[in-house]
């Protein structure tokens, strides 16, 4: 007999019961409740949480057209392993046998999950999709986000396949969701042909035998320096500004559950401070990127070396690095992404009114942080606020749930180490304002009648004869 290896899943839904009805009341004219803008591991998360508070007419969109475009699992990411640790709680939140310990122990056995130090890429997205399919949530692929409009006490969302309704947005739409992939300004001059982004889908098989130089000196230039060098690449050059590999992972010092859960109470002083430090420190390869690396002979580290300059000539980039001068054929930007709303087309048109860290906070001297402060300055469900109240008080019915929230959560959200906090805490907020932004609605709900579980005859026969209000009725 073949064993059901989602028996344990099943049984856990068995024993949760259904999902309780949709609560929110209809509204004419309004197709949604809530758009999740983004379908990976986020909008399924939220997708799922929804559903069980209750929450109806959610849908999740996604511009990539399927699933395995979609996320950066089986595309932008090009680690062998996470770079997170295995244990911490996904999206299964508060329900282990959705997790991924429990997926995989159901596959490969109790050791095997023991025996592996973290998870694999390609399983952590097989799980992932696994997750969406036992679940049974519904992702429109190819359903491009491209305008809000606010109109009122909702909003119209302008999407590749038409016009739609909604009362929330959950902004779900991953690392570059508020901005966009960061060019140094040495690099964003040279032609589209010679350049690319750890973003981007990049042709390592056209690098086969070509010097390449990556700039950046976190995970994503490793990795994306490793799978060149696989791939064949002549000579693979990064060039890193700092004087050394950043290796102190900074944020450990505040992981404890007190601060994991309490951040966004903390004042604005401490929390700046935080994000101040970890910038200061580095985002730190993993281990394995750099050794996946350094085992190519034709991998070369250049530390302190900042591109200052580049410009084409013979058909080969010439770059200047602090004081000297380097060729390539191929740069690749390794150096994360930007924020600022103005650069996406759906929140364009009223990106000004969302209030930044740099509007709320000024720093003390010597801690100072010019992108620190383009970050928004979140309420406490995610929420954009407005830099000037009164002025578009719709903001507060997006939830940003992207690593834009850095500043004010102290994680990068979206990310797996977010999710036991985050996802929680947004679905309650939602919650919370569609309850009360109904009050009148619910309040004749909550007065309403209601049928009585049983007739005085249940215990007519034991009635005092002599005693006061005997009888029955
Ligand atoms: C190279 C790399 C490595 C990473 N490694 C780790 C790791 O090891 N551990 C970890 O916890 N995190 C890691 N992260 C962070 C990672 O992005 C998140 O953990 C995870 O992908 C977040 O999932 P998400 O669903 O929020 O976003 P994503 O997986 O990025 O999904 C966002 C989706 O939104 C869609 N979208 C965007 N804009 C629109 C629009 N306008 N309309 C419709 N759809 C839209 C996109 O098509 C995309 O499918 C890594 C990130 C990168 C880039």
């Amino acid at each position: 007999m073949t064993q059901d290896m989602d028996a344990g899943a099943k049984e856990t839904l068995r024993l949760i019961g259904p999902a309780p009805g949709n609560w929110v009341p209809d509204r004419a004219g309004i197709d949604h409740n809530v758009v999740l803008v983004g379908g990976g591991q986020t909008g399924c998360a939220f997708a799922w949480a929804l559903r069980r508070a209750g929450i109806g007419k959610v849908s999740v969109i996604d511009a990539a057209p399927d699933e395995a475009h979609a996320g950066v699992w089986l595309n932008a990411a090009r680690m062998n392993l996470l770079r997170t640790p295995k244990a911490l709680v996904g999206p299964e939140i508060g329900l282990p046998a959705l997790s991924f310990q429990a997926w995989y122990e159901a596959r490969h056995g109790r050791e095997a999950y023991a025996a592996i130090d973290r998870i694999l890429r390609v399983d952590w997205a097989a799980y992932l999709s696994w997750y969406k399919q036992f679940l049974g949530i519904e992702i429109r692929y190819g359903t491009t986000l491209n305008r809000i409009e606010p109109v009122g006490d909702h909003f119209r969302l302008h999407l590749s396949s038409g016009i739609e309704t909604t009362r929330k947005i959950v902004l779900a739409n991953g690392v570059g969701g508020n901005g966009g992939p960061y060019y140094p300004p040495a690099l964003a001059g040279l032609p589209v042909s010679v350049r690319a982004h750890t973003a981007d889908r990049i042709d390592f098989v056209a690098l086969r035998g070509k010097t390449v130089a990556v700039v950046g000196g976190a995970a994503s230039a490793f990795d994306v320096a490793g799978v060149a060098l696989e791939a064949g690449a002549g000579e693979v050059h990064l060039y890193v500004r700092r004087a050394s590999v950043a290796s102190v992972p900074i944020s450990r010092s505040r992981g404890f559950p007190g601060a994991y859960d309490n951040y966004r109470s903390l004042p604005d002083a401490i929390r700046w401070q935080q994000a101040v430090r970890f910038q200061r420190s580095g985002s730190t390869p993993t281990v394995d990127a750099i050794a996946r690396a350094v085992a190519f002979p034709n991998f070369h580290l250049h530390l302190s070396s900042p591109w200052v300059s580049a410009r084409m000539e013979g058909g080969q980039i010439v770059a200047q690095t602090g004081d000297r001068t380097v060729r390539c054929d191929f740069a690749i930007a390794g150096t994360g992404y930007f924020q600022d709303p103005n650069a996406r087309v759906e929140l364009a048109w009223f990106a000004s009114e969302i209030m930044l860290w740099r509007d709320r906070y000024t720093p003390p001297d010597g801690e100072e942080n010019e992108y620190l402060g383009t970050h928004p300055y979140l309420g406490e469900g995610h929420e954009y606020l407005e830099k000037t109240p009164g002025a578009a008080p719709f903001l507060r019915n997006i939830h940003v749930h992207n690593p834009a929230a850095f500043v004010s959560f102290g994680l990068p959200i979206g990310d797996v180490p977010s999710m036991k906090r985050d996802i929680p805490g947004v679905t309650a907020r939602i919650g919370r304002d569609l309850f009360l932004a109904d009050l009148d609605v619910h309040a004749v709900r909550m007065m309403g009648g209601v049928v009585s579980d049983f007739e005085p005859e249940l215990y007519a026969a034991a009635l005092d004869p002599v005693a006061p209000g005997r009888g029955i009725g």
